[in-house]
């Protein structure tokens, strides 16, 4: 088939993330990725600011991740992790296990981002089901949050720009604080401690686990807020008996310009998500990670196992690539080089908050947000970045970029000004003047 009858096929018979199948917006089909570069069928290419959603944090095509899978592939692509183990998922955890807080112990290995989070709510369910607690089975969350696409991790994201709509009255009812205000640089405000401490001392009893994602809110809103909430969530959590689920998908391993965002406060959850970057965007894998307390409670209750072991558990193509990311990110300069970044979106999209359809300019790590008042038009802002040669794929109000670590300055620089010339074309101004 030639590139026009895999589009049309495409268009005939994929279905897209988030896509209608009978009005699909165009996509593009794409030849290669190398570094920070994707380059199309059309001969076209585009500076990546997205990271294949936060994941690609070593560009694409990296020789090191590469080799990691080329030499895995000679002694096997998969075994079952029922009743075998191997070196690439021993040393994977070791890994995992001296970077994240101290407290976790654990490491269960999971397919995607969303089943980590189902394995970490189950685990909560689990724990206190062990602890002959059985009352124990709500979550708690903060609004504007998003944890996946499954159904439980469906339950936890933000209520009304989740999809709790469509699946009104089937979707298990959580309990949700107001989404902080208090900015990542600004102190902890009394309304959104108070909203906490409500919600706490009213169903604490109820509760089996307070989900969220520390720091950064992701997909729920591109949102940053202050440590000081996360660790008066932790101590809350601490005082009501209420475990801790901190979900990293999308902020571990540097993106926010810590390792992991939990050490902006200092603290060490019960139970931790870790996704996407975790194989420098390489396969799908993820994992949850657990105290001794947590695991030990589900193995010492009734039953005495923990009820959970997909198919292609611990994956030695996935552990492999994974450690061969970690270690490549550990030997680099990241935290320079992530700061770097940060300066350089605050510097390429601060401008854009002057204007009239803007409402809010945010950086943090490798994260650049504008937010805008009104939503924008996917299909004309689509076309629009890709005409100027790069990738950015903004929804609802937010257009942003969240860029390989690898970017160069001069590619950073290319990406700051379409989000400027596409945000000021979008206002109908002449984009000389404003340059
Ligand atoms: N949690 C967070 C914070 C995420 O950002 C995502 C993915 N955007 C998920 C969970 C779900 O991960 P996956 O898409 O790999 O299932």
């Amino acid at each position: 088939m030639n590139t026009q009858e895999l589009l049309q096929y495409d268009k005939d018979h994929l279905w897209h993330p988030y896509t209608s199948t009978t009005n699909p917006l165009p996509v593009h089909m794409v030849e290669k990725a190398e570094r920070c570069t994707i380059h199309l069928a059309t001969g076209e290419k585009l500076i990546d600011g997205m990271s294949s959603w936060w994941a690609a944090v070593h560009g694409y095509n990296h020789p090191v991740l590469n080799h990691a899978i080329e030499e895995q592939l000679k002694s096997m692509s998969h075994i079952m992790f029922g009743g075998f183990t191997h070196e690439p998922a021993t040393i994977l955890a070791q890994r995992l296990i001296d970077i994240t807080p101290e407290l976790l112990q654990k490491v269960f290995y999971c397919d995607s981002g969303s089943v980590a989070v189902e394995v970490a709510m189950k685990m909560a369910l689990q724990y206190w089901h062990s602890k002959n607690e059985p009352h124990k089975v709500k979550f708690a969350t903060i609004r504007n949050g998003y944890h996946g696409d499954t159904w439980h991790a469906m339950s936890v994201c933000d209520p009304s720009t989740g999809m709790h709509h469509i699946f009104n009255g089937r979707l298990p009812i959580h309990f949700f604080a107001d989404q902080p205000q208090s900015r990542f640089t600004g102190n902890l405000l009394d309304k959104d401690l108070l909203a906490l401490q409500e919600l706490f001392e009213k169903h604490h009893n109820e509760i089996a686990a307070f989900i969220l994602e520390p720091i950064v809110q992701g997909a729920g809103g591109m949102w940053f807020y202050t440590p000081q909430y996360l660790k008066a969530v932790r101590e809350l959590c601490n005082e009501y008996n209420v475990l801790l689920i901190a979900d990293e998908i999308a902020t571990g391993f540097g993106r926010t310009g810590e390792l992991f965002a939990c050490n902006y406060a200092n603290i060490s959850p019960d139970i931790m998500c870790l996704g996407k970057a975790i194989t420098g965007g390489y396969v799908s894998f993820a994992t949850t990670l657990a105290t001794n307390d947590v695991a030990d409670t589900i193995s010492n209750g009734s039953p005495n196992v923990f009820m959970h072991g997909p198919t292609f558990m611990g994956n030695p193509l996935a552990c492999s690539v994974a450690i061969a990311s970690i270690d490549l990110l550990l030997k680099s300069d990241w935290k320079n080089k992530v700061n770097h970044i940060e300066y350089k979106l605050t510097e390429g999209l601060s401008s854009c908050k002057e204007l009239e359809i803007v409402n809010d300019v945010r950086c943090l790590g490798a994260i650049g947000v504008v937010e805008l008042k009104e939503s924008v038009n996917m299909a004309v802002i689509q076309k629009a970045f890709v005409e100027k040669g790069v990738w950015v794929r903004p929804f609802g109000k937010l257009v942003y970029l969240m860029p390989p670590f690898i970017i160069t300055d001069k590619e950073l620089d290319k990406l700051c000004l379409a989000v400027r010339e596409v945000i000021y074309e979008t206002m109908e101004i002449t984009i000389e003047s404003l340059i």
